[in-house]
């Protein structure tokens, strides 16, 4: 269905054990990848919503402890980031450069800048050990809750909360959600698919500055088709 420049359409997804039905809509005309961002949050929340029935999730506002941990960010939800973050006032502007210089700093001083030769898990542990608070966390609360990344969406745990907060996680129970945010990987086939969000800065002064402009539902389609490959 397409009405005054955009196009609706029902997904149909079966994801694991979960199907989902849910209507996303998109521009019609070619744009910038990271203007889909918001169809593909709605996608996320729905998958997430899907996932979490029936469990008692203990995530609340205020238990920033996640928040410690490294954040994968895609290109095309970086660029989203950028544009949320440009468009903030001034002073805020400011607070969050100061934050984000500080976490920088930390990741360079804890050696975590370059991912060595370490596994995934390796370097999530390595980081989490850090303890550099995401830019975006205030008074332990997400200051872009609703624009928060796509991986942020599919974390949620029902075990209690102070045990999020130990070094090695022993204990957390994390609701099995598909990572459908893996799919924003490689959508503009970049080839290094992901960088810590806490980085965006200093992505965004060597990020590539050419973005292709292609039509909504050509942006949904291939974001799908990386979905089903992954
Ligand atoms: S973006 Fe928000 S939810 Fe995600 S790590 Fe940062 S503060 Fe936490």
């Amino acid at each position: 269905m397409a009405d005054s420049g955009h196009s609706t359409a029902t997904l149909r997804l079966t994801v694991g054990r979960l199907r989902i039905a849910h209507p996303i809509t998109v521009p019609t005309a070619p744009v910038p990848a990271a203007e889909i961002v918001p169809a593909l949050q709605g996608l996320v929340n729905a998958v997430v919503e899907a996932a979490e029935a029936g469990h008692t999730v203990s995530c609340r506002k205020g238990c920033g402890a996640c928040c410690r941990q490294l954040v994968p960010v895609s290109r095309t939800e970086g660029e989203r980031l950028l544009q949320l973050v440009e468009a903030m006032p001034a002073e805020r502007r400011r607070a969050l450069s100061a934050r984000f210089a500080a976490a920088e700093a930390a990741i360079e001083k804890a050696g975590l800048k370059e991912r060595g030769e370490r596994s995934d898990r390796e370097l999530s542990v390595a980081y989490f050990a850090a303890r550099i608070a995401c830019p975006f966390l205030e008074d332990e609360s997400c200051s872009i809750h609703p624009e928060r990344p796509l991986v942020c969406r599919e974390y949620l745990v029902t075990s209690p909360a102070e045990l999020c907060a130990g070094e090695r996680q022993e204990g957390v129970t994390p609701v099995a959600v598909p990572k459908v945010s893996m799919a924003a990987r490689g959508l503009q086939d970049e080839k290094d698919g992901w960088f810590p969000l806490a980085l965006l800065m200093d992505w965004s002064r060597s990020r590539p500055r050419k973005a292709k402009r292609r039509p909504g539902p050509e942006w949904v389609q291939r974001f799908l088709r990386g979905f089903s490959a992954s």
